[in-house]
C-alpha cells in the first residue's frame, strides 16, 4: 500500500514541534509493518539538506495565479530515515531556512501543495492513500476532488491528521486565483467565516480526519479557534489515535545526547549523573528537586503563567526547589523568565532558544516536567519524560489526560491538575516537593513510568486499520 505523507515538518530534516516527531517516525514504523510510506515536504535550506545527497527525480512547473513556478522534486538518496523522503524546491519561494512566519507563507504552502499534485499527476503515480498533516496540506483533499486537473486522482482516499487545531492557515478570497481551475459550485467547501480556511476544508473533504489523541477529538468541538461547530458537524468522520514515540531516538539506554545511559533496571545512578551534569551546566543544586519546562513559550502551553507560578513557589519553598526552562516564544514571557532567573540565580535558570540536544539532557536529568498546557492535542514531552523516568506534572487536557494518570490513583505515575492557573501549578509544585522527599516512592514511580509502552507499534496498527477501511488494496 503506497502512502504519501504531506507535511511542513519532519524530524530530523526540519522541526519546530511534535508534528516533526510524528512525521519523522510514523512512516518508518508503517514501512516496518509492510506498507510503502513516503514523506513529501517543502525544501528548507538547513543542516540536513546541506549535509545529505539528493537526486532530482522530477522537474515541472505549476501556476500560482499568474506566476509560473518551476519546481524540482528532490529525493534523499539513501532512504536512511526509514522511508523515501521527497523535498519540493521552488527557487525564491520554497528554498529558505525557516519553516514558518514568512509574509508569503500562504503562497509557499499553496505552491507546495500544487507542486505535489502536479508531480504525482504528470508522473502518473497512483498512491493508495494521501495522508495530509495540519493545514499546510489541507487544500489537497478539496483539490483532488474538485479540480479538473486532478480528475485521475479524484477517488484517492485522503486522511487528514490534526496535530494542532488552533492554526488554520486561513486567507482571503482575493487569493482564490492561486488555486487551479476548480468547480465553482463547490467553493463552500473552502469557506469558513468569510475566508478560505484550509483546516476547515480538509476536515470537510478528507475521507477521514484524525486527531492525535482521543480526548482532543472531543475537545475540538469546544475549543478550536472558531471551528467548534464544524467539528461538531463532522464528528462522525473523526478518529482519535494517540501518538507514539520513536523509541530508537528516545531511549535513555542508548541516547548519545545524555551524560549517562540508564535503563529501568538501574534508574537512580543514571538519573543522578544526568542531573549532576545538568545542574553543573546551569548552576543549580542537584540535592533539590529539579522541575523543568520544555516547549514553545506560548499561551497554548500556559507559558504566560510560568514566571508568576515559579516565583510564588520559590518564595513559598525558599531553597527547596530548582527550576529550569528550555524554550522560545513570546517576547514578554521570555523577558519575565529572564527576570526570574536574575532574581533567583541559584534556584532558577532559563535557556531561551531551541536546542534538541539539551532537551534530551533535560528529560534525563530532571525530576519533574511541568506542562500546564491550555491546549495539548497529544503532547510528546510527557511521553519522553516518562521514558526517561521524569514525572510529568500535567494539566488534565487532550493527550495529557489520555496518557498521564495521577500517582494518587491506582497504577498512576504523574501529577495532574485541572486548571491552567497559578494556584493549580503551585499546588502541583508543592506535591512534587513533598514527593521528592519520599525517595522510595519516587523510585517506585520512576520504574513504573519507564516500563510503559508508548512506542509506535500500537498507533501504527490503528493507522493501518484506518487505511484498510478506506482502501481495498491489500498490504
Ligand atoms: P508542540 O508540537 O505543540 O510544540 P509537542 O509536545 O507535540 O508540542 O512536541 C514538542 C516537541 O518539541 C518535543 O520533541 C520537544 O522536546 C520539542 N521542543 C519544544 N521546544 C523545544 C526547545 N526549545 N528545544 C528543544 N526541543 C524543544
Amino acid at each position: 500500500m503506497r502512502i504519501f505523507h504531506l507535511s511542513a515538518e519532519c524530524y530530523p530534516v526540519a522541526k519546530v514541534g511534535g508534528l516533526a516527531d510524528v512525521v519523522g517516525a510514523l512512516p518508518k514504523y508503517q514501512n516496518l509493518a509492510g506498507l510503502d510510506a513516503a514523506v513529501v515536504m517543502p525544501y528548507y535550506d538547513r543542516k540536513f539538506t546541506r549535509e545529505n545527497e539528493f537526486d532530482t527525480v522530477f522537474q515541472g512547473a505549476t501556476l500560482l495565479g499568474t506566476r509560473r513556478l518551476y519546481f524540482e522534486i528532490l529525493k534523499e538518496k539513501t532512504n536512511k530515515l526509514g522511508f523515501e523522503l521527497f523535498l519540493i524546491k521552488i527557487p525564491g519561494l520554497i528554498d529558505r531556512e525557516n519553516i514558518y512566519s514568512y509574509p508569503d507563507e500562504t503562497e509557499q504552502f499553496i505552491a507546495f501543495q500544487l507542486s505535489f499534485l502536479d508531480w504525482i499527476s504528470y508522473s502518473q503515480q497512483s498512491p493508495d492513500i494521501i495522508h495530509c498533516h495540519d493545514h499546510h496540506s489541507g487544500l489537497v483533499p478539496f483539490l483532488l476532488q474538485h479540480s479538473k486537473l486532478y480528475t485521475r486522482l479524484a477517488k484517492t482516499p485522503t486522511v487528514f491528521t490534526i496535530h494542532n487545531g488552533q492554526y488554520h492557515g486561513a486567507f482571503g478570497w482575493d487569493k482564490l486565483s492561486y488555486l487551479p481551475e476548480i468547480d465553482l459550485t463547490k467553493t463552500g467547501l473552502l469557506d469558513w467565516s468569510g475566508g478560505i480556511n484550509p483546516l476547515a476544508s480538509a476536515v470537510r473533504c478528507a475521507t477521514k480526519y484524525t486527531t492525535v489523541s482521543p480526548s482532543y477529538l472531543e475537545e475540538l468541538m469546544l475549543n478550536s479557534n472558531g471551528l467548534e461547530y464544524l467539528f461538531f458537524l463532522e464528528r462522525a468522520k473523526g478518529v482519535g489515535i494517540i501518538n507514539g514515540i520513536d523509541t530508537e531516538i528516545w531511549n535513555p539506554a542508548t541516547d548519545p545526547m545524555i551524560a549517562e545511559n540508564y535503563s529501568a533496571t538501574k534508574i537512580a545512578a543514571g538519573k543522578d549523573k544526568n542531573k549532576q551534569a545538568l545542574c553543573t551546566r546551569f548552576n543549580l543544586d542537584p540535592a533539590k528537586p529539579l522541575i523543568a519546562f520544555i516547549g514553545r513559550l506560548v499561551y497554548e502551553k500556559g507559558a504566560d503563567l510560568l514566571a508568576e507560578a515559579l516565583e510564588t513557589s520559590l518564595e513559598e519553598f525558599t531553597s527547596k526547589v530548582n527550576f529550569l526552562i528550555l524554550g522560545a516564544g513570546e517576547t514578554k514571557t521570555e523577558m519575565e523568565l529572564q527576570e526570574l532567573k536574575e532574581k533567583f540565580p541559584t534556584d532558577c535558570n532559563v535557556y531561551i532558544g531551541y536546542n534538541e540536544e539539551l532537551a534530551h539532557l533535560v528529560y534525563a536529568g530532571s525530576d519533574f516536567l511541568l506542562m500546564p498546557s491550555r491546549v495539548e492535542p497529544c503532547g510528546l514531552n510527557q511521553l519522553y519524560s516518562l521514558r526517561y523516568g521524569t514525572m510529568p506534572m500535567v494539566r488534565s487536557t487532550g493527550g495529557l489526560k489520555d496518557t498521564v494518570p495521577d500517582f494518587g490513583d491506582t497504577g498512576g505515575y504523574g501529577i495532574r491538575y485541572n486548571n491552567t492557573s497559578v494556584e493549580d501549578i503551585c499546588y502541583a509544585i508543592s506535591r512534587a516537593v513533598v514527593l521528592f522527599d519520599d525517595n522510595k516512592q519516587l523510585q517506585t514511580l520512576r520504574k513504573r513510568m519507564m516500563v510503559l509502552d508508548f512506542s509506535w507499534d500500537v498507533s501504527t496498527k490503528q493507522y493501518i486499520e484506518l487505511y484498510k477501511s478506506l482502501n481495498t488494496t491489500t498490504i
